[in-house]
Formats: C-alpha cells, structure tokens, sequence
C-alpha cells in the first residue's frame, strides 16, 4: 500500500486542532486504500498544541510529530515536514482547516495519473479583508514580471509532491525559505485543482503585515537578482539630464555671460539623489543580508523531540 505524509505546519493551533482532527480521520476512514502519517510540526508554540498532538498519538499511531526547539516560522517548518515525512508523497496543510480536507482525493486522483505537483489553487478567499487580497494580488504580479520561471497564482502551500519533488525540495537548504517560488522553480509535472478557501475555523491568523512584507521580499530576492539592475535602469536617465543640464550651465555661463541662480536647483538635486542612493543601498543591503545569512551555513532548524524520542543534537 502506497503511503501519503500530510504535513501540518502548526504554532498556538490549540483550538483548531480538534476539528482538524476530526475531519481529516473522516477523511482516512473514507480513503481507505492508502496508508495515512499525519506530521504534525509544533512550531514552538507557547499553548496547548503539543500535549494535544501527543494525545491524539496515544490515541491514533498514524499521528507523528515533530517538535521544535523554538519558533522557526511556517516556511522552516515546511522543510523540516519533508525531511521527517516517509511517505510516497506528501500533501502540505495548515493546521486551521482553511484548506479543506476534503479535497485530497482529488489532489490523491491526479498523484495517480502521474502528475508529481498536484495544487490547489483557491478560486474564492473567505473571511480576508479586501487589503490582504489586493497585496496579495499585486505581489504575485510583481514577482511574476520579475521573473522567467511561471509563479502559480491564487496557490498558497496547500499541494500533493510526489516523492521526488519532495527530495528535490530537500536538496534546496537555503535559510531565508520562500516555497512558493521553490515549488515552480523545481519545474516537473504540474496541474492545477480548483478550491473555496474557508475562513480560519479557530483562534487567530499569526501573520501580520510585517510577516508578509518579509516573505514578500524574501520572494523577490531568493529567486531574482533583477533589482540589482533598477541602480542601472535609474542611472541611465539620471546621467543623460546631468549631461545636458551641465551643457547647459556652462553656455548660460560662458558663452551668454548670465549668472547661475543654482541653490534651488541644487537642494532639490541632492535631496532627489540622495533619495535614490538610499533606495539603492537598501537594495543591496538585502542582497548582502542574504549572502551574509548564506555562508552562514547554518542548519535550518533543531529539533526538540520526534515522535516522543529525545533529540541530542549528536554529531555523527
Ligand atoms: N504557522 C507556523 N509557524 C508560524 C506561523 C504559522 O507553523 O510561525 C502555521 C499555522 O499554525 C498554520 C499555518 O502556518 O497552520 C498558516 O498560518 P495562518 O493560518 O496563521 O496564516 P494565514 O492562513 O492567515 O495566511
Ligand atoms: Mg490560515
């Protein structure tokens, strides 16, 4: 029997984890021809989530988990998943039910047909204020125009990899993480499954505009170096206007005899300039930020406990 690993991401879940539950064995006692894991990622949470997930193992030998150390945010959490899943494939799932269960025997009929990266892409969002669909949306846009590799659009993480996408994944460790882009970057066959996203079924969304502004710009920069040539997209007018603002100045003054009446025209300059050097500093402090956390080389996470089995961090 073929083994399906659903990984679930979870930090402070410990009112929608019952629920979850309940659903997802529903959905097992009802798919009954595969092998089920349910992985649970306990993300450090400071409420209840691990001891209910070590319940529901006493209860359900299919439940695994693995526990961090501390918080390491989704995308880590999503990598650690597919180290520790063994199955023949792996299906990604938030812990609040915003992806319904229920769609996996579709994702599980088009695994069989021989595609390797089923997703789900969501035809409706419910309860999301209009300001995060719309950033939502231009930021797709933007990555997109940025890049030459085709970006999923309206696809959260929420997918069936086969097992050999779930190694190509494995092999790509850098630490500042943006699946999203790491899932079309690794190419093989895609097909796409329509979905209505649900509202949250319990307690409180744990990102923040702050959150999603950083994995906008982790998106952007682990997969494009393009803004590194907005510097020369600038530089080219900005030097053309100088040159013929500098002939100008030196007829009026040579050749005319008219004095320079500058200071205006200087303070708006430097402020205008001074404004794009920063911009341009930022950027490349973004780059450097990367590289610095690079060579770092550190590793993506540590793990607290598996499945009840002490970590010791021992160096083979
Ligand atoms: N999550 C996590 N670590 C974090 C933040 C979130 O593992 O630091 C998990 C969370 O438990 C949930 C999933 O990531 O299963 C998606 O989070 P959330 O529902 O808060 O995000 P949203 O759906 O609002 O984008
Ligand atoms: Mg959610």
């Amino acid at each position: 029997m073929k083994k399906i690993s659903i990984i679930i991401p979870a930090y402070n879940e410990e009112e929608a984890l019952p629920y979850l539950y309940e659903r997802l064995s529903k959905l097992m006692e009802q798919v009954n021809n595969y092998e089920f894991e349910i992985l649970f990622i306990n993300d450090g949470s400071k409420d209840n989530t691990l001891n209910i997930i070590k319940d529901l193992r006493k209860k359900d030998e299919r439940i695994c988990y693995v526990n961090f150390s501390r918080n390491f945010g989704k995308e880590i959490a999503m990598i650690a998943g597919l180290d520790y899943a063994k199955g023949d494939c792996a299906i990604f799932m938030d812990a609040d039910l915003q992806d319904p269960p229920e769609l996996i025997p579709e994702l599980i009929k088009y695994w069989e047909e021989g595609y390797d990266d089923v997703y789900a892409r969501r035809k409706t969002r419910a309860g999301e204020t209009f300001f995060k669909k719309f950033t939502s949306k231009m930021y797709y846009k933007v990555l997109q125009n940025l890049t030459r590799i085709e970006i999923q659009k309206d696809t959260g993480d929420f997918r069936l990899l086969d097992r050999r996408c779930v190694n190509a994944l494995r092999k790509l460790r850098e630490s500042q993480r943006c699946s999203k882009s790491m899932f079309s970057w690794i190419g093989y066959n895609k097909k796409e499954v329509l979905y209505d996203r649900d509202p949250r079924i319990a307690g409180k969304t744990k990102w923040n505009y702050k959150k999603l502004v950083d994995l906008a710009i982790d998106g952007i920069t682990s997969f494009t170096t393009s803004p590194l040539r907005i510097s020369t997209y600038i530089s080219i007018p900005t030097f053309l206007t100088l040159f013929v603002y500098f002939i100008y100045v030196i007829i009026k003054s040579n050749i005319i005899n008219e004095p320079i009446q500058a200071f205006q025209a200087t303070i708006l300059l430097i402020l205008f300039f001074s404004g794009i050097q920063i911009m341009l500093i930022g950027i490349i402090g973004e780059y450097l930020g990367r590289i610095f956390n690079e060579t770092k080389n550190r590793p993506l996470y540590f793990v607290d406990e598996y499945n009840g089995e002490k970590e010791t961090n021992e160096i083979k």
